[in-house]
């Protein structure tokens, strides 16, 4: 398989494979996958149309269970310093990111083990009237895993 047929062929229309997906996010350098990207947009978009969506990290908490090596941002369960984001905290900075023109939200944070499945309709409920305002919510995938494994 030849990265440079498959991008050519991706310019041409075609759709690629899984396996060729693949082998571009393994063998593709970056500036050919990027200059290939903007090709095909501009082959879409006549009017040089450039769009992209501006949208805001919240952190849940910050205790975490987790210990990444690299990670300086997580406190352990009970250290002075940890917190959990307040329902207010979420309107106040779901309202900012309104005012700067933002309508996603991505709900990012450490893996706290008390914050358990309630989390999630105490969450929608309180904020529900801000949720049907933006275009989408994305829970940190390995967050989620850890409320839907945690039992209140
Ligand atoms: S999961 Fe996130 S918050 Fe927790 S230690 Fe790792 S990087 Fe830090």
């Amino acid at each position: 398989m030849k990265t440079v047929e498959l991008l050519k062929s991706a310019l041409n229309g075609n759709f690629l494979s899984a396996d060729e997906g693949k082998h571009l996010f393994f063998n593709a350098p970056t500036p050919e996958l990027m200059w290939t990207g903007n090709e095909m947009r501009k082959q879409r978009k006549k009017d040089n149309t450039v769009t992209w969506i501006i949208d805001r990290n919240v952190n849940t908490t910050n205790v975490c269970i987790a210990n990444c090596k690299f990670c300086n941002f997580y406190r352990i369960p009970g250290h002075e310093e940890s917190y959990i984001t307040t329902i207010e905290q979420y309107k106040q900075k779901i309202e900012e990111t309104f005012r700067l023109g933002g309508d996603q939200l991505l709900l990012q944070g450490g893996h706290h083990p008390e914050l358990g499945l309630a989390f999630i309709p105490i969450f929608s409920k309180n904020l529900s009237i801000y949720i049907l305002n933006l275009s989408s919510i994305h829970w940190a995938l390995l967050r989620l895993l850890i409320l839907l494994n945690w039992r209140d």
